[in-house]
């Protein structure tokens, strides 16, 4: 199977701020196009376009093509399960609105540790396994926004689970909160195959410092920038599919134009992205290093380097919704940038002398809410 996966949560529109009015004359043109090309991997969600993208690929992939010229994921939305009983209303709701009686891979949406809590409770695991036997979900997995630790956990505790979604771009990579090597590595050593999402960061990396940039053209003009950071994901060797949220019909050629026959990157192109990561990372707002010398003393047990590092990532790339995720998976454990009592034990001990109570301040601004 070819490594690029259509994602179906940025579709075209034809009114600006309404996710639901979605461009279908075009969507089918982009699937046709695609699926012309031999790529056959269709990733939608139940809140994706407000629970349009389902009945779009219904529209554009279901009935239009033959169902053994595709494969479609879909996912449980488990942040909206409130009672066992949930699992089945929305499996056949999705089934209805996909127009197929069956999912070739069907995922936990973003487990993370309240949503990973919530699904022992209702018993999602069982229900997963109950649609893998009855065939009706041919493969079962998770997406996942939450540390790598706890991914250990699930993995150890649900090995029948074949495969994780996971947050992976080469900004993200080293980043202290969304841990992606850490949660590749995880997952890794489970032998279980990862579906890469973010690829490009909701589109953030397709615009890069213009420093960064200049690396990149320099290297090979002919390259989009996007092109990097999908071949960034796509060159790790356990990456199974690397989903790109397509939103227009010159995207789906740019992408298929160098993951047709994809040639991981070379210790050049490597180092090449370090180095464009550095300047990237050069224009954060809170300048911290995640050194975490703070972090022992305080006694509202608040993660600073986490929060900062989710807040500069918020700035870089502007609203990232996937963050909210994170942060609320951080405050399960954790205090939020709100309960600081302002007593100051962290600056003492900040190398970069952070004005770490401001700074806190302006998370809990983006973050509380
Ligand atoms: S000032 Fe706030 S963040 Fe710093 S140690 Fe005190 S409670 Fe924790
Ligand atoms: S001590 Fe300063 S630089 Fe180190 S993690 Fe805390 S805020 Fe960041």
């Amino acid at each position: 199977m070819k490594k690029l996966g259509f994602g179906l949560m940025r579709l075209p529109i034809t009114e600006a701020g309404n996710p639901t009015s979605i461009n279908q004359k075009l969507v089918n043109k982009m699937v046709d196009y695609y699926l012309d090309k031999g790529f056959t991997y269709f990733d939608t969600g139940y809140p994706y376009h407000q629970g349009m993208s389902e009945v779009a690929a219904r529209k554009a992939i279901v009935e239009r093509h033959p169902r053994e010229s595709f494969t479609i994921t879909d996912k449980m939305p488990t942040f909206f399960v409130t009672k066992s009983e949930d699992y089945q209303r929305f499996f056949d709701e999705q089934l209805e609105r996909c127009g197929v009686t069956y999912f070739d891979y069907y995922l936990l949406h973003t487990l993370g540790v309240k949503n990973y809590a919530d699904t022992l409770k209702y018993n999602g695991f069982e229900f997963m396994k109950k649609l893998k036997e009855e065939g009706k979900a041919k493969h079962i997995g998770f997406s996942y926004h939450d540390k790598a630790e706890l991914l250990d956990r699930i993995l150890t505790e649900h090995p029948e689970m074949e495969y994780v979604q996971l947050q992976i771009n080469y900004i993200d990579w080293d980043n202290e909160s969304i841990e992606s090597r850490k949660c590749y590595e995880v997952a890794t050593k489970h032998k279980k195959s990862v579906i890469v999402m973010e690829p490009v960061k909701g589109g953030a990396l397709a615009n890069v410092a213009e420093g960064a940039d200049k690396l990149f053209k320099t290297y090979n003009p002919d390259q989009s920038t996007t092109s990097w950071a999908v071949r960034f994901a796509a060159s790790l060797e356990n990456v199974f599919m690397v989903l790109s949220g397509m939103s227009d019909y010159e995207q789906v050629v740019d992408n298929l134009s160098y993951m047709q026959d994809i040639v991981p990157l070379n210790d050049e192109e490597r180092e090449i992205i370090k180095k464009a990561t550095a300047i990237i990372n050069s224009s954060i707002a809170i300048p911290c290093t995640t050194c975490q010398y703070c972090v022992d003393g305080c006694p509202k047990k608040i993660p600073i380097p986490k929060y900062f590092s989710l807040y500069n990532n918020q700035k870089q790339f502007g609203i990232v919704p996937a963050h909210m995720n994170y942060y609320m998976n951080l405050t399960q454990d954790s205090g939020k940038a709100s309960d600081c009592i302002n007593c100051k034990q962290c600056e003492q001990h900040c190398p970069q002398h952070i004005d770490i109570v401001e700074e806190l301040k302006e998370v809990s601004r983006v973050f509380d809410v």
